[in-house]
């Protein structure tokens, strides 16, 4: 008999939005309220997003958890509670959880549904979507919420498939209790997830052993529970929050201190980086003087204070020295947020390996063979990060006008006006939080923005909104003067895609400070949508 292929019936909807993490969740909100037949299609088999996947001991919040809240209502903030000041992966996830039933939008979710494709059909203005196991939709709108680290990146290294032990990527962590006692375990990794990680196992692992290829400058994130009185404090101070949030650079309860560093006295910069040193959360990274980020003498004499409480903190010298970074400018790359992480090297049962010094050169069937040692493992963990902001996207077939495929168009770098469209994809907006910015506060300003645009087009008659090429480009332009003089582009991250072999070199985020971004959308909006064609 022949091969047949039998079609699978098409669902219609007015939109589809691709992922029900934060931003996804939040859009999905949005656009029912506003009447539209929205629908999410998730990979995942629940709600969460980042917080469904990343479900590795130690992983938490590092905002403060009442500034990563929803503020749209009242009522859930009234409702919920957070237990700690930066909560842990299963309240979050719980919490997201909770958002999706409170608002009555699981039904409105389709689980284990991972996009293969997206194809914009011209003639008809609609995006046919197919699913990895040949589910098909047809939908007008289409939103990408996949988040901004979501596509895993596991590394290239020979012999990856032949472990026969237990291994996994950190976002792919299973979702069964991993049992750890008396085995030895291997980690890949030293960036903030692996710095959540390793605190939490060490003392459960036989032995575990830390391959290094750069280390960080890790701070402490002072966790603790939230008491009553204080639970009653936050609930009458929403708003101020919020409002504080809205008006700092990154959407965070902390920001820069418009002093210059060298305008203090040496005593003066010293007890100036001791208080922020004591205070809970990104304190140390935002809200030190803002010059840090900009001029290297500052950032060097703010470097060595943090490098001093590293080697306070570990007790043999040798390993102090190679968790000491010198390779790059502090908060060049987003600072992983601790909890005795340093006194994890304290431990006999933990060992450092200098991968710099002792390169990985294979997987072998039982651990990890580096130039000068084969070590055995009964589990392997890969905290190898992600293929940050685009690879979820680009992973994915999508195609805009004339068939161009968006991997194409973005092989020299990503480009999209606001962060929110890019031209030659017709109504497929991009709500990911390209914006250096706290995620959920972006994503709220985002996720109205798109719907304040598609309640627009509704009342004015247009159903085709596309990005105009030179719009796209002067804003492209924009943001990248924006990170002329930043730290940042000097140094390699997945802020700059560098840790993924063959991506271009690019800033990826917007620096312009997420109060800019929220005025620019305001102003775009309230001017019939400059630099967009509608039709
Ligand atoms: P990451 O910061 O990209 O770190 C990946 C680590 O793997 C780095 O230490 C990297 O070394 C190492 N690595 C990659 N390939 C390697 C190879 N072939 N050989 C040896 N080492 C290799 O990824 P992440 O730790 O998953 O964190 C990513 C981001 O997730 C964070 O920056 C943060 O924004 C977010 N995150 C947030 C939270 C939170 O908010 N609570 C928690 C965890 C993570 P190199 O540095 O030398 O490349």
């Amino acid at each position: 008999m022949a091969n047949i292929e039998i079609k699978k019936p098409v669902q219609e909807v007015d939109a589809l939005i691709i992922g029900a993490g934060v931003s996804g969740l939040y859009q999905l909100y949005c656009l029912r309220k506003l009447g539209l037949d929205a629908r999410i299609f998730e990979a995942g088999g629940g709600v969460g997003g980042t917080w469904y996947w990343n479900r590795y001991p130690g992983a938490r919040f590092d905002s403060e958890s009442v500034s990563y809240a929803y503020s749209f209502s009242k009522k859930l903030l009234e409702e919920w509670d957070w237990t700690e000041h930066y909560s842990g992966q299963p309240e979050n996830e719980r919490y997201l959880n909770f958002v999706a039933d409170k608002f009555g939008l699981r039904p409105h979710i389709q689980f284990a549904a991972r996009i293969k494709s997206a194809i914009y059909d011209e003639s008809n203005a609609r995006w046919d979507i197919e699913t990895t196991d040949g589910k098909r939709a047809r939908t007008q709108f289409l939103i990408s919420a996949v988040g901004i680290l979501s596509a895993t990146h596991m590394p290239s290294i020979p012999g990856i498939d032949n472990f026969k032990g237990q291994s996994f990527h950190t976002s792919r962590w299973p979702h069964e209790e991993v049992d750890f006692a008396g085995k030895r375990v291997g980690i890949i990794g030293t960036g903030a997830t692996a710095v959540q990680l390793i605190p939490e196992i060490a003392g459960k692992v036989g032995h575990l052993t830390v391959f290094q290829r750069s280390p960080n400058y890790c701070c402490p994130l002072r966790n603790s529970e939230i008491d009553p009185d204080t639970q009653q404090e936050i609930k009458a101070s929403y708003d101020e929050i919020f409002a504080k949030c809205n008006e700092t650079f990154a959407s965070f309860m902390h920001d820069f201190d418009p002093r210059s560093t060298f305008d203090l006295s040496p005593e003066d910069r010293l007890a100036f980086y001791e208080e922020i040193w004591a205070q809970p959360g990104f304190a140390k990274w935002f809200g030190c003087f803002q010059d840090i980020m900009t001029d290297t003498a500052a950032n060097e004499e703010y470097a060595e204070f943090v490098r001093g409480k590293i080697r306070e903190r570990v007790n043999d010298p040798a390993i102090a020295e190679l968790l000491t970074p010198r390779d790059h400018p502090f908060g060049a790359k987003r600072i992983p947020m601790e909890t005795n992480y340093y006194e994890a090297y304290n431990r006999d049962n933990v060992s450092l390996i200098d991968v710099r010094e002792h390169q990985i050169e294979s997987i072998t069937p039982t651990g990890i063979k580096t130039g000068d040692a084969d070590y055995e493992f009964d589990v392997i963990i890969y905290a190898t990060g992600f293929d940050a902001i685009t690879g979820e996207l680009t992973r994915m077939d999508i195609r805009g006008e004339g068939g161009q495929k968006l991997a194409d168009k973005w092989a020299d770098g990503p480009s999209a006006y606001l962060t929110l469209q890019t031209a030659g994809f017709p109504n497929f907006f991009i709500v990911n939080g390209a914006v250096f910015c706290n995620f959920t506060r972006c994503a709220e300003v985002v996720g109205e923005w798109v719907s304040g645009c598609i309640g627009y087009m509704n009342d004015n008659g247009y159903d085709r909104i596309t990005a105009d090429p030179d719009a796209e480009a002067a804003w492209t332009d924009h943001a990248t003067g924006l990170t002329e003089g930043m730290l940042f582009t000097g140094t390699d991250s997945w802020f700059m895609g560098t840790n993924i072999p063959g991506k271009k070199r690019a800033f990826l985020f917007y620096a312009g400070g997420a109060p800019a971004f929220r005025d620019k959308c305001n102003e775009v909006a309230a001017n019939g949508y400059e630099g967009f064609r509608l039709s």
